[in-house]
C-alpha cells in the first residue's frame, strides 16, 4: 500500500498563532485561564489545555472576576467582547487576523449601507461573530436554493462576505446566482476564504482523484476539516473522517493499494502521526502477507 500525506496537512498559522498565544499566557499566570468556547476545534488539543489550567467556558460570567478570558482562533460576537473587558476581565484575543479581516469588510459594507449576505454557516462561532459586525443586519446564505427566501433589493448596493472555511464551488455557486439575482445592483464580493483553507481543499481535490481511498483526520466540530471530507468524498469514494486512529480499526482498507492521508487546519501533527502510523504497520502487513502467498509453493498437478 502506497500512502501519500497531504503536504498541507494539519495546523494552520492562525492557529498555531492561537494556541501560542494561550500557552504564553498560562506560563506568563498562576491563575486558571478560561477560553469563551473551544480555542480551536479539535477535543484533544482542548483536553491538552485544560491540562495546563486552560478551561472552556460557554460565558465570561462563569469566570472567576476579574480572570483573564482567552477570545477563539474563530473570533467571537464583539460586543461579548466588550462586555467581558466592561466586567473587569483581562481579556486576550487570539481571533485569527485574517478572520478580523472579515470583520473589517464587514464593518465597511455597513458604513457603505450595503445590504450585507454572509455566505456561511449560521451556526459556527466564526459566522456569530462576522455578523455582530453587521450590527446584526446581515442575511446568512449556507445553500444556493436559500437565496430564494432573501429579501434583495432592500439597498441598491449588496456587500457579500464568506466563513473563512467555506467549500469553494458552493461559494462560487452562490455567489454566481446572488449576481444574476441582482442584475440592477452594485454587488461587491470580498472573496475571504482563507488561503491555508483553499490550499487544503484544492490538495485534497488532487489527491482524491488520484487514490482508491481518503482518510481524512480531525474533529468532527471542525468546519474546515469537515469540507475537507466533502470534497474527497465527492471524488473518492472510500473517503473516511476519523478523529483517531483508532477509528481505522473498523475501516476495510482490503485491496486498497493508493490511499491519500490529509488533516484540517486544527488538526495536530501528533493525531495525524498515529493515524500514519497505523496505516504504515496495515501496509506492511499486507506487504508481509502478499510475499507469503506468493511465495507458498503451488501444488503439483497429480
Ligand atoms: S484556517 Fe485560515 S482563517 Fe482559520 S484560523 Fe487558520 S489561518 Fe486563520
Amino acid at each position: 500500500m502506497e500512502i501519500i500525506l497531504a503536504e498541507q496537512a494539519g495546523f494552520c498559522w492562525g492557529v498555531k498563532r492561537a494556541i501560542e498565544i494561550a500557552i504564553a499566557a498560562s506560563q506568563k499566570s498562576s491563575n486558571t485561564l478560561y477560553v469563551l468556547g473551544h480555542l480551536i476545534h479539535n477535543e484533544a488539543v482542548v483536553q491538552k489545555l485544560d491540562n495546563i489550567g486552560i478551561k472552556v467556558i460557554e460565558h465570561w460570567s462563569v469566570a472567576e472576576p476579574g480572570s483573564t478570558v482567552l477570545i477563539t482562533a474563530h473570533g467571537l460576537d464583539y460586543r461579548i467582547i466588550r462586555q467581558a473587558k466592561e466586567k473587569g476581565f483581562q481579556v486576550i484575543d487570539t481571533t485569527c487576523p485574517i478572520i478580523q479581516k472579515v470583520h473589517r469588510f464587514t464593518r465597511q459594507f455597513l458604513h457603505e449601507q450595503r445590504q450585507i449576505i454572509i455566505i456561511g454557516n449560521p451556526e459556527h462561532i466564526e459566522v456569530k461573530g462576522i455578523i455582530s459586525y453587521a450590527d446584526g443586519k446581515a442575511e446568512i446564505v449556507s445553500r444556493i436554493d436559500e437565496i430564494e427566501r432573501l429579501n434583495l433589493g432592500r439597498s441598491d448596493k449588496l456587500g457579500v462576505v464568506v466563513q473563512t472555511t467555506f467549500n469553494i464551488p458552493k461559494m462560487q455557486a452562490i455567489i454566481q446566482r446572488l449576481q444574476q439575482q441582482s442584475a440592477t445592483t452594485n454587488v461587491m464580493v470580498r472573496n475571504t476564504i482563507c488561503p491555508d483553507v483553499m490550499g487544503k481543499q484544492n490538495e485534497v481535490k488532487e489527491l482524491a482523484a488520484i487514490v482508491d481511498a481518503v482518510i481524512v483526520v480531525g474533529s468532527k466540530s471542525s468546519s474546515n476539516t469537515t469540507r475537507l471530507f466533502e470534497i474527497a468524498r465527492e471524488i473518492c469514494e472510500k473517503s473516511y473522517f476519523v478523529s483517531r486512529a483508532s477509528e481505522l480499526y473498523v475501516v476495510n482498507l482490503h485491496g486498497v493499494e493508493k490511499i491519500a492521508v490529509t488533516g484540517g487546519a486544527s488538526t495536530p501533527d501528533w493525531i495525524i502521526d498515529e493515524v500514519l502510523e497505523y496505516l504504515n504497520r496495515l501496509a506492511l502487513n499486507q506487504s508481509i502477507f502478499e510475499v507469503k502467498s506468493t511465495t507458498v509453493p503451488l501444488m503439483s498437478p497429480i
